[in-house]
Parts: structure tokens; sequence; C-alpha cells
């Protein structure tokens, strides 16, 4: 379906000439016979793209018949497509280097860029993206120059499955050029179908007369096999990933255990934090009462609006309460972090900053309010609104301290999930 502009829609001209007037059959100087008119999107506004279209005057010959378009047309907008290069490269980068979704694109084009496209439209681009993408990566020529300084690959097979059901896409990649070099889905992955993909790696090799020297995989019989056949004499070791996996898979069995206690002992940070907040609000209610003397009936005030006291003893309950839930709620980490031993060791460094506050209170003016808390024994994993302030925590730190505890940096530890082998 052609789009459709709303008509006082603002183009930006733009024309374009044939560049070689040349008649090709000919030689003769062509003339201007048509022009095309084309509206596309680009990230700068809307495009009204002239195109002067030739063809040789003469009409015994040939390229009468024939019109010639300006060489530069597909250098600014693909045939049929509503948008430009730009919007198109736009797209399949928030697509694939993103992961942004179809939805996702859309809102963000049209709040950004006022460019209103359906949600086919995008997914065919992506479709048509993704196939350009693809071809570049195949291209032999391209290939060739790339491996050009390179002596030896090394060879990497394995089986992904982009999502639950799906079939197993197998992919063969190239280690020194960190290079997919092609991918196929296998609906059943016997050992012949798994030969033929070796075999397709084989052609490439050769036909780029490189050497092959060493393979990777998970070591599944197929590839073993496969690659034993195709690639005689080549070493095929495990990727270091996998074997990682499983030779720690005991280790992480013990690890989750450890977690799972550690969880139970941890908790009643909410009724904490809810005791914290009752006071803040009954705090802001005095202050709001002071300041205005009829306040409206029937109005809470509620705990949570109260301006965040930041220099006050709850606002550091408070970020301690955040930190931990974020120390017992991560889940990352991989056999050589193991996300149990990581939780171990951030509760320390909780532990050992509430001590060195309490030490620096020692022979201080206690506050009394401390005493407020209540013995923590609810759940911890109820999420809940309180923002994460800055803490005092960090101010009141021992000099001697090893090294500084950030509440807030506990709880936004990076994510790294385990493989992507
Ligand atoms: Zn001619």
């Amino acid at each position: 379906m052609p789009y459709h502009w709303p008509k006082d829609t603002d183009f930006a001209l733009l024309e374009l000439d044939v560049l070689d007037r040349d008649c090709p059959f000919c030689g003769r100087l062509m003339h201007i016979c048509d022009h095309r008119y084309r509206h596309f999107h680009s990230l700068e506004g809307p495009v009204e793209l002239v195109c002067k279209l030739n063809h040789c005057p003469d009409r015994a010959c040939q390229g009468h018949a024939k019109t010639k378009s300006p060489e530069l047309e597909m250098t600014i907008a693909l045939p049929r497509m509503a948008i430009g290069w730009d919007v198109f490269c736009w797209i399949g980068h928030r697509r694939f280097s993103r992961h942004w979704s179809i939805t996702q694109i859309q809102s963000e084009l049209s709040d950004q860029y006022h460019i209103k496209i359906s949600d086919d439209s995008i997914s065919s681009y992506i479709q048509s993206y993704q196939a350009m993408l693809a071809a570049r990566q195949e291209d032999p020529p391209t290939l060739r120059q790339q491996y050009q300084s390179v002596d030896e690959v090394v060879l990497c097979i394995d089986g992904l499955q982009p999502e639950k059901g799906h079939e197993t896409l197998y992919v063969v990649r190239e280690l020194t050029q960190k290079r997919v070099w092609f991918a196929e889905p296998l609906i059943s992955a016997t050992a012949q179908e798994v030969r033929r993909l070796i075999a397709k790696a084989k052609q490439w090799v050769e036909s780029m007369d490189k050497k092959v020297g060493l393979w990777l995989s998970d070591r599944q019989d197929a590839f073993v096999t496969g690659i034993a056949v195709e690639f005689p004499g080549v070493p095929h070791r495990y990727c270091e990933n996998h074997f990682l996996r499983d030779v720690a898979k005991p280790v992480l069995e013990v690890d989750s255990h450890a977690k799972v206690t550690m969880r139970k002992k941890v908790r009643g940070l909410r009724k904490i934090e809810q005791a914290v907040l009752k006071q803040q609000g009954v705090e802001a209610l005095k202050d709001t009462t002071a300041a205005d003397a009829d306040p409206p009936a029937g109005v809470v005030v509620p705990a949570i609006a109260s301006p965040p006291r930041t220099d006050s003893a709850e606002a550091v309950v408070l970020d301690y309460c955040a930190a931990v839930r974020g120390i017992v709620n991560d889940d990352q980490g991989g056999p050589l972090q193991p996300p149990g031993l990581r939780m171990a060791e951030a509760l320390s460094e909780v532990r050992e900053s509430i001590q060195r506050n309490l030490d620096e209170e020692k022979g201080g003016s206690q506050r009394s309010n401390l005493a407020v808390w209540p013995v923590a024994s609810t759940e911890v994993s109820t999420p809940c609104g309180v923002n994460t302030r800055q803490s005092e925590a960090t101010s009141k730190r021992s000099r001697k301290s090893r090294r500084p505890l950030n509440p807030k940096a506990a709880v936004v530890r990076p994510a790294r999930r385990g493989s992507r082998n």
C-alpha cells in the first residue's frame, strides 16, 4: 500500500540529474524525457525527491525506448520504500545492536523524528536489513579482504535456541576475526546435517586458502564425528565456557544452596522500612501542620512523599535496606563468580560498614530513635518504592576502611549472564 502523506506535509526538495548523459548505444547527449517524484522520510524530515529521467533523442536508437534514472537515486533511498537509507539503517541498528522491539522502534521514530510508519512496514524493513546484512557478511570479496592478514583461522560451531520451542540455530563462527560465518536452523540435527555445515565451513576455508588451527565446540557427538571427517588432524577442543560450566556444576549446586540459606537469614527489610517511613510520615505531618494551620480534612500525608532528609539516620537506614535488597535479589554470576559467593561477600561488606558506623557512634550521643527499629522477621523479596539516596553511611565511614561501601553501588552490580557459547 502506498504511504499516505498528510496534505500539509512540508517536504524538503531534492533534485537529481543523470550524471553520465551520453547515450550508452550511440554516444549522443541524452535529453530529459520525464520526471519521477518520490516522497520518503529521512531523519531530518520528509523529502520530495525529483529524479530527472533521460533518454536518447534519436528515435532510431535503442537508447530512445530506455530511460535512464539518476545514478545517485539508489544511494539516497531504496526503490518503493517510504524511508531513506538513514532511517533504514537507524531501524536496523536499533533492532540488532540494541535489541529494541518493533513497538519501541515505532514509538521512538514517532516521538523523536515525527516519522509515523506502521509496525508491518518496520517489520518488513527489518527483514530487508537482515537479508542485506547476511549477504554482506557472506560476501566472498569482503571476507577475503578481512582475512588477508590471517594465516590460520579458529572455527567454532554451536547450536543456539533463539526462543523456546524454536528449531536450533547452528552457528559457525571464526574467532580470530570474531565473525559469524553462517548460521542455519536445523529441525533435526542429525550427524549428517551437522556434517553438511562443517563441510560448508571447509569450502569457505578452502576458497580463502587458509589453514584451520583449531576447532572449538561443546563436543556433541555430531560435532566430534563431523569435524574429524572433514578436518582430519585439526585439533578439536572443548570451548572454555562449556567446559567451565560442566566442571562447575557441583560447585554451583552448593553455591545455590548457600544462597537460599543466606536469603532465609536476611529477612525483615520491609518491616524496618515501614517503621522508618512511618516515623518520617509523622515528622512530615508535624511540619505540614506547622506550616499550614488548616490542612484539608481527610488528607493523609503519604510518608513516601515527605522530602528526603538526606542527613537523617532514617535515610541511611533506608539506603542500607535498598542495598541489602539488591544484594539478596542479585542472581548474576557464572561459574567463575558464583552468585552465592558474591552475595556472601557483599553482605559481609554491608555488615562491616554498619559496624563502622556503630563504632563511630560509640562515646558520642546515641540516637534515641535507633531503638525504634523492630527486630527483623518478615519476607525480604517484597518490592518497595523507596528510592536509593546517596547514603551518609559513606561519609561516616572510618578512615581505616578497606574500600568504600556505597549501598547504591551494591544494588546496581554489573549484570553479566553466564554463557554466550
Ligand atoms: Zn542513442
